[in-house]
């Protein structure tokens, strides 16, 4: 046993979260939570892209190319109850449903690859919105 073991033992306990399944699941809802192109719903269309209106944006861009939601599975309820669950198998606690998000924590068992998503998602779905630098959960209405 040397002293660096304890460590190295951390480092597989924080991996090892990683692979939680509802972890895993969702990272990969982050990930198929848009889709590539600018958004086609009607509005989109009929306004030519124009966004300015909008409560929440329809249209972004990762790694410079554009995406949009998919709207069916990213109301602020469907990304809040994937949320939870990952949280929970993360953190062994319940996740508020109030009050601060704790945006670190998320990122924490969110892929680095995938955290502008993740900001944007929790924007665009209504589930949280950044507030002086704090991201607030929105009250969601199912
Ligand atoms: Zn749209």
């Amino acid at each position: 046993m040397s002293a660096e073991d304890p460590l190295i033992a951390d480092l597989f306990e924080v991996d090892k979260r990683l692979t939680l399944k509802p972890v895993v699941d969702f990272n990969s809802y982050l990930r198929t939570a848009f889709a590539d192109g600018p958004c086609r719903c009607h509005r989109c269309v009929e306004g030519n892209g124009e966004e300015s209106s909008y409560s929440h944006q329809h249209s972004f861009e990762f790694d410079g190319r554009q995406a949009h939601r998919r709207f069916a599975n990213t109301a602020g309820s469907d990304v809040l109850q994937v949320l939870k669950k990952a949280w929970l198998s993360y953190t062994k606690t319940d996740m508020k449903l109030t009050g601060e998000l704790d945006l670190n924590c998320v990122k924490g068992f969110t892929d680095a690859a995938l955290h502008p998503r993740l900001v944007v998602l929790l924007a665009a779905s209504g589930l949280a919105r950044e507030v002086d630098g704090i991201w607030q959960l929105q009250a969601q209405a199912d």
